[in-house]
């Protein structure tokens, strides 16, 4: 069984307004195509977790392997490139630039990482969109459709690279109960049929029951592996 993300003994302090240390020896590993959800009570570091297991902040002790790479101590744009290939982001806040069409939301990581034509791109795009189910919405603007519709386009750019990982800062945290059914579904289907792995920090209990294991945190450890 290959491991997708592998943490030892991660430690991260914040210095302002005064030494505080938010994450305490985090180790754990996530095996390819497995379902995580990542729970606590609110500061008791998920976010700030994520943000280090996302390559995003590199100011912390420890070593974290994604993918089988080392990516500790690794270069700013190398990480940039890192993540555009192998990582998906979805938050709580969708981050769509709103008078963009969904499609071209989509294709922006796709143009970016530069490995396909704008025709491949745009196609990808669209039956990614489709697989969301929100295909007919392609040529709106991002900020005229509704907040569950918005998520299902955001996590379709999160796919457009086709990332081995996908990781989720409170991705239901804004939508009812039937979008939020709409997302979980989309992230079973994507490790069970895809080997995505799906790491994700939710507030959500009855969500993070439905996944395969919950990674439970208090005051900046983890009490349980699930
Ligand atoms: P969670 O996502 O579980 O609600 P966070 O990871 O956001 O918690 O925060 C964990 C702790 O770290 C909290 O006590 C929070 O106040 C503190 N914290 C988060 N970000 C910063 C920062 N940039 N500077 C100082 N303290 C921070
Ligand atoms: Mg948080």
């Amino acid at each position: 069984m290959n491991i997708a993300l592998k943490a030892e003994s991660i430690n991260k302090y914040f210095y302002t307004p005064e030494k505080f240390q938010a994450l305490e020896n985090i180790s754990f590993e996530v095996r390819q195509g497995e379902f995580v959800s990542i729970t606590g009570k609110s500061g008791c570091g998920k976010s700030t977790l994520l943000y280090i297991l996302s390559t995003m902040d590199t100011n912390y002790e420890g070593a974290l392997h994604l993918n089988g790479q080392a990516v500790t101590g690794n270069k700013q744009n190398a990480l940039a490139a890192f993540r555009n290939e192998h990582l998906g982001f979805v938050f709580q806040f969708h981050y769509l630039l709103p008078d963009f069409s969904c499609l071209k939301n989509v294709m922006i990581p796709a143009m970016r990482l530069g490995k396909f034509s704008r025709e491949e791109i745009e196609y990808t795009a669209y039956e990614k969109l489709k697989m969301l189910g929100v295909e007919d919405q392609a040529r709106k603007p991002a900020s005229k459709i509704s907040g569950g519709q918005q998520q299902r386009v955001a996590i379709a750019r999160a796919l457009i690279n086709n990332p081995a990982i996908i990781m989720g800062d409170e991705p239901t945290g804004n939508l009812d109960s039937r979008n939020t059914a709409v997302v979980f579904d989309i992230f079973r289907q994507l490790a069970e049929e895809e080997h995505k792995t799906i790491i994700t920090v939710t507030h959500d209990n009855d969500f993070a029951h439905k996944s395969d294991r919950i990674i439970e945190m208090m005051d900046g450890h983890i009490i349980s592996h699930g």
